[in-house]
């Protein structure tokens, strides 16, 4: 994609555009690490970082990241158990 004044113009209106509920993907990473923290407690994740909740939906980037974080601290939890000797 060429950064032509109309795509500025477009990505520029996009972000401040942006639904007041929504957060960018800074924010974001800053709460996945708590949010997959709570998911893995068995707590509401979800209710308790509602904003974090809507952008996984919406966000696939962060959606991965948040997928490869809880698979992480899920083996980090089983670590003492170990396959093999
Ligand atoms: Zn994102």
């Amino acid at each position: 994609m060429t950064l032509t004044p109309d795509v500025l113009r477009f990505l520029v209106r996009r972000v401040f555009n942006a639904h007041p509920g929504e957060i960018p993907c800074g924010d974001c990473y800053v709460h996945v690490d708590h949010f997959a923290e709570m998911e893995l407690a068995g707590l509401d994740a979800a209710a308790a970082l509602p904003l974090v909740e809507e952008h996984l939906q919406t966000c696939p980037g962060c959606r991965e990241e948040f997928a490869c974080l809880v698979a992480v601290l899920r083996d980090a939890s089983q670590a003492p158990e170990r396959a093999e000797p």
